[in-house]
C-alpha cells in the first residue's frame, strides 16, 4: 500500500524532531489538565457557550493561530444544506476558528474541530462530583463535558501546542474549530465550515475510545403536540386526556423503532450492533391543573436512522408511521396530533474508506498502542456529517476514552488525553510536514 503521508522530502519530520514533539506532548500533559480542568468548569449547556469560547480563542491566539470569531448568523444559515430548525433564542452563538495558513504547502492541510456545547447535567444531586468541578480521582477527570468533548478540544490544541514547544510549525494549512450546537443541531458546525475552509483531511477528537470511525447514523428530532378537550375530572370520561394520547403515540414509535433495528433493514456496518436505532422520547411536556383533564401535552422524540437513508425517507417515514396509528385510533382519529421538526435533521455518514488520512492516523496510534486501532459504526451522529457533506472536508472522529457522557458521573480518562494528543501531534507533524517555527 502506498505512503499515506505525501510530503516534501525536505519538510518530513526527522527522528531527531519526532523526539522533541513527544517530549513536549510530556512536557505540556499538566498544562493540558490545567487547560481542562478550565474548560469544564464553564457550564456550557445550549445557549451558555459565549464564555468559553473567548477563553478558547485566548487559547487558540496563544498558540500561534490566527484567531476568527464567527456569529451564527441563523438567518443566512437556515438557507443552507445542512441546516437544522430551532427554537431557542438566536443571539450570543458563535465559532472560533482558529488558522495557521501555508501558501505553499509542503504536505497536505488538517483540520481539527471540537464541540464546545454540553448536554444538561440531569438532577445534580445524582452526581458524586459536582458537574462543573472538574474534580480529578483515579486518574480520571469528573464532569459535563470532561469527555463530550472538552479533553478532544484540548488534546487538539495541544497537537499544535507541541509542534510549537518543538521550535517547529506544520508546514502545511492547519485549521483548529470550536463549535457550538453539536448536541442539537450541527449549525455551529456548518456557520465554520461557510467560513470556506476546505482540508484535505478533518479529525474530530470526540470521546470514542481512540477507535476511528467508519460510520454514522442519520438523527431526527421531532415534537408531537396533543390537544385534547379539558374536563373536571369528575366527568373524565368526556374529556380527551392529552397526556393519555401523547403516551400511546409515543408508545407506537417503539414499534417503528423495532421493525428499524431489524436483520433485514441493516446496512453491512451494522449487522452486528446490538440495538443501534433508538427512538427516544426524551421531553414532555402537558396538563395544567391536577384536576383537570389534560388539554394539551407536547413530547420531543429523537429517531436514529442508518446510512442508505435520508433526512426526508426518515420525515416520511415517521409521517405515514404516525397517520395510520391516528387513523387507527378511536380518539385520536378526530383529534390528530401535530407533528414539528425542532433541531437535528442530520444525514447520516460514512468516511470515505481506505482514505490516506485514516491511514496514517492508524499507522501512527500502532506505532505508539502497539496494534491498529478499532473502527467504530456510531449509534449517534456527529458533527463529521457537516465537515465531510457540506464542507467537503473529508472527516473521521479519534479521540480519548470516557464514560457516562450525557449520563451522571460523566468522566474522561487523563492517560487517554496524553495519548491522543501524542498521536495526534505525530500525525499532524507526518500529514503536514513540519518547518522551523517562523519559517517562511
Ligand atoms: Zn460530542
Amino acid at each position: 500500500m502506498s505512503d499515506p503521508f505525501d510530503v516534501r522530502p525536505d519538510a518530513r519530520p526527522t527522528d531527531a524532531q519526532l523526539a522533541a514533539i513527544d517530549a513536549a506532548v510530556d512536557a505540556g500533559r499538566d498544562a493540558r489538565t490545567e487547560l481542562l480542568r478550565e474548560l469544564v468548569r464553564f457550564a456550557s449547556t445550549l445557549g451558555r457557550e459565549h464564555a468559553v469560547q473567548a477563553r478558547v480563542a485566548d487559547a487558540f491566539a496563544a498558540a500561534g493561530l490566527a484567531v476568527e470569531t464567527i456569529p451564527l448568523d441563523y438567518a443566512d444559515l437556515a438557507t443552507r444544506p445542512g441546516f437544522s430548525p430551532v427554537d431557542w433564542p438566536e443571539d450570543g452563538r458563535e465559532v472560533v476558528v482558529g488558522r495557521h495558513v501555508v501558501n505553499e504547502a509542503a504536505g497536505r492541510s488538517l483540520l481539527l474541530n471540537a464541540h464546545v456545547d454540553v448536554v444538561p447535567t440531569g438532577p445534580e444531586h445524582l452526581w458524586r462530583h459536582p458537574p462543573f468541578g472538574a474534580v480529578v480521582e483515579d486518574g480520571r477527570m469528573y464532569g459535563r463535558g470532561a469527555g463530550d468533548m472538552k479533553a478532544g478540544l484540548a488534546a487538539m490544541l495541544h497537537a499544535v501546542t507541541a509542534l510549537h514547544d518543538a521550535g517547529l510549525e506544520p508546514a502545511s494549512t492547519v485549521v483548529l474549530q470550536s463549535v457550538v450546537e453539536e448536541e442539537c443541531t450541527g449549525n455551529g458546525a456548518l456557520a465554520a465550515v461557510l467560513a470556506g475552509d476546505v482540508c484535505d483531511a478533518a479529525i474530530i477528537p470526540e470521546p470514542f475510545d481512540r477507535t476511528i470511525l467508519t460510520a454514522q447514523l442519520g438523527v431526527l428530532w421531532a415534537r408531537v403536540t396533543v390537544e385534547g378537550r379539558p374536563t373536571h375530572v369528575l366527568e373524565a370520561t368526556a374529556g380527551v386526556d392529552a397526556i393519555r394520547l401523547a403516551g400511546e403515540i409515543a408508545e407506537s414509535f417503539r414499534d417503528l423503532e423495532a421493525r428499524m433495528n431489524a436483520p433485514e433493514e441493516r446496512p453491512a456496518a451494522y449487522a452486528d450492533a446490538p440495538h443501534p436505532i433508538n427512538v427516544n422520547v426524551g421531553r414532555i411536556e402537558g396538563g395544567e391543573w391536577t384536576s383537570s383533564v389534560p388539554a394539551s401535552c407536547t413530547f420531543d422524540v429523537r429517531f436514529g436512522f442508518f446510512p442508505g437513508t435520508s433526512v426526508a425517507d426518515m420525515k416520511a417515514r415517521v409521517e405515514a408511521h404516525l397517520a395510520r396509528f391516528v387513523e387507527a385510533h378511536p380518539v385520536l382519529k378526530d383529534a390528530p396530533p401535530r407533528l414539528t421538526y425542532v433541531g437535528f435533521q442530520a444525514e447520516p455518514y460514512e468516511p470515505p474508506a481506505d482514505h490516506p488520512a485514516w491511514r496514517g492516523l492508524a499507522e501512527v496510534h500502532a506505532a505508539f498502542a502497539g496494534a491498529p486501532p478499532a473502527t467504530l459504526a456510531s449509534t449517534a451522529t456527529t458533527d463529521a456529517r457537516i465537515l465531510g457533506l457540506v464542507g467537503g472536508t473529508p472527516t473521521t472522529c479519534y479521540g480519548p476514552t470516557a464514560g457516562s457522557i450525557h449520563g451522571v458521573d460523566e468522566w474522561v480518562d487523563l492517560d487517554s488525553v496524553h495519548e491522543v494528543t501524542r498521536t495526534l501531534a505525530h500525525f499532524l507533524a507526518r500529514w503536514t510536514g513540519v518547518r522551523p517555527r517562523g519559517g517562511a
